[in-house]
C-alpha cells in the first residue's frame, strides 16, 4: 500500500509536534513530505533528521541558513506554500494569520487541508469558501469541537434536519472567577489551563474565552449555521467535544479525551479511521459530565465575537488581528489579562466593515485591526 504524503506548515508548535507523533505511531501509512517552521532551528532539525522530508521551509532568513548547513541534503526554501506541491495532505498549524497562504494553496490544488490555524478561515472566510468547491479539496478541521461536529454531522445525509450545534467549552482555568478577582492575573495564571495542553496564544484565547468566540465563528464558516442556531455551553471535563441537535430533537454528541492526537489522526485518516485510539475513555472513572452557561460578563470576548461574526464581512478578520496584538502584549506583560477584551472591543467599534473580495481586502481589514489595537493599546 502506497503512504500518504503528508506536509506539516508549522512543525515545532503544538499541533505540529503532535501530528509527528501521531505519524511516528502511523509510519506505514504516512510519510513525512515537508516541514515548515518560522525559526525553531533546532527542533526543525531534528525532526528533519528522523523524518527525512524533501522539503524544509525557515521563514526567518538567519535561521533558514543555519538549517540548511546542518541538512545539506534537504531542499532548504523560503517559500511557504511549496510544501503543497509534494503533499497529499497539509496540516495547517501555523499560529495566526500567516496560516492563510497554506490554507489557499492547499485547496486551489484540490488537496486535503488539515485546518488548525483558524485565523485563515475566521480572517478570510469569504475567500476561503469558494476554493472549497475546487475539485478533490477537502477541509476536515483539526479543532476539537469542529472535529466533533463534522463527525456528528456524518449521522445526517440533509443539511436542512441540523436544528442547532453546541459548542462546549471546558471554561478555562479562570472558569468561575469574578471580573473583581481576574485584574491582576498573572501570564502563568492564564497559561494553566485545567484539561488541554495547548500553545501559549490559544491557551490565553480560552482563558478569555476569544477562543471560543472565534471557534463559534469558524463553525459558521465551516458548517453554513446562522449564529443564532449556534451556541456555546461550558462543560469543565472536555470530554464531551460538541453537539449537533437535529430537528426531531435528537442530539449527536462525540465524546473523547482531550488529547488533539485525536482530531489530528481523524484528519489524516478521514474518511477512515486511524487505529490507535490515543487514550480510551475509562467509563469506571468517568462520573460526572458538567454543563453550565457561558459568564458573559466576565468572559465579554465571547459577545465581542458574536457580535463580529453577525456583522460579517470584514469584522471578524479586525477582530482576530486585534486580539493577537493583544495577546501578545499581555504574555509581554505590557497590559493585564482585563485590557484584552478592552483592546479587541475598541478595534471592533471602531472599524468600518465592507465585504472583503480579495486578498488584499482581508490583508487590510487585518492592519486595520492590528492598528486599532496599538492605539487602544497606546491609550
Ligand atoms: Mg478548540
Amino acid at each position: 500500500m502506497s503512504q500518504l504524503r503528508v506536509a506539516i506548515a508549522g512543525s515545532t508548535g503544538s499541533i505540529g509536534r503532535q501530528t509527528l507523533e501521531v505519524i511516528k505511531a502511523h509510519d506505514d501509512d504516512y510519510v513525512v513530505t515537508a516541514l515548515a517552521v518560522g525559526s525553531a532551528v533546532d527542533l526543525v532539525v531534528e525532526q528533519a533528521k528522523y523524518f527525512k522530508p524533501l522539503v524544509v521551509v525557515v521563514a526567518d532568513e538567519h535561521a533558514r541558513r543555519q538549517v540548511a548547513e546542518q541538512l545539506p541534503d534537504v531542499c532548504v526554501v523560503d517559500d511557504l506554500v511549496s510544501i503543497v506541491d509534494v503533499a497529499d495532505v497539509v496540516m495547517n498549524g501555523v499560529v495566526g494569520f500567516a496560516g492563510l497562504p497554506v490554507t489557499l494553496e492547499t485547496l486551489r490544488q484540490g488537496k486535503r487541508l488539515g485546518l488548525a490555524n483558524k485565523e485563515s478561515l475566521i480572517a478570510a472566510g469569504p475567500i476561503v469558501q469558494p476554493l472549497r468547491s475546487v475539485s478533490g479539496a477537502t477541509l476536515v478541521p483539526v479543532d476539537s469541537e469542529h472535529c466533533a461536529i463534522h463527525q456528528c454531522l456524518r449521522s445526517s445525509l440533509d443539511h436542512s434536519e441540523v436544528a442547532r450545534l453546541i459548542l462546549t467549552a471546558s471554561g478555562g482555568p479562570f472558569r468561575g472567577r469574578t471580573p473583581e478577582s481576574l485584574r491582576a492575573v498573572s501570564v502563568t495564571d492564564a497559561l494553566a489551563h485545567p484539561t488541554w495542553k495547548m500553545g501559549p496564544k490559544i491557551t490565553v484565547d480560552s482563558s478569555t474565552l476569544m477562543n471560543k468566540g472565534l471557534e463559534v465563528i469558524e463553525a459558521h464558516e465551516l458548517f453554513n449555521i446562522d449564529f443564532d442556531n449556534i451556541e456555546v455551553v461550558v462543560h469543565p471535563q472536555s470530554i464531551v467535544h460538541s453537539m449537533v441537535e437535529f430537528t426531531d430533537g435528537s442530539t449527536i454528541a462525540q465524546l473523547s479525551q482531550p488529547d488533539m492526537r485525536l482530531p489530528i489522526g481523524y484528519a489524516l485518516a478521514y474518511p477512515h479511521r486511524i487505529a490507535t485510539p490515543f487514550g480510551r475513555i475509562d467509563w469506571t472513572q468517568l462520573s460526572t459530565l458538567e454543563f453550565e452557561t457561558p459568564d458573559t460578563t466576565t468572559f465579554p470576548c465571547l459577545s465581542i465575537a458574536y457580535e463580529a461574526g453577525r456583522r460579517g464581512g470584514t469584522a471578524p478578520a479586525c477582530i482576530s488581528a486585534a486580539n493577537e496584538i493583544a495577546v501578545d502584549a499581555f504574555l509581554l506583560g505590557r497590559i493585564m489579562w482585563s485590557d484584552i477584551a478592552m483592546v479587541v472591543e475598541h478595534a471592533l467599534h471602531h472599524h468600518k466593515t465592507w465585504q472583503p473580495t480579495t486578498i488584499d481586502d482581508v490583508l487590510a481589514a487585518d492592519a486595520d485591526g492590528r492598528r486599532l489595537a496599538q492605539e487602544a493599546l497606546v491609550a
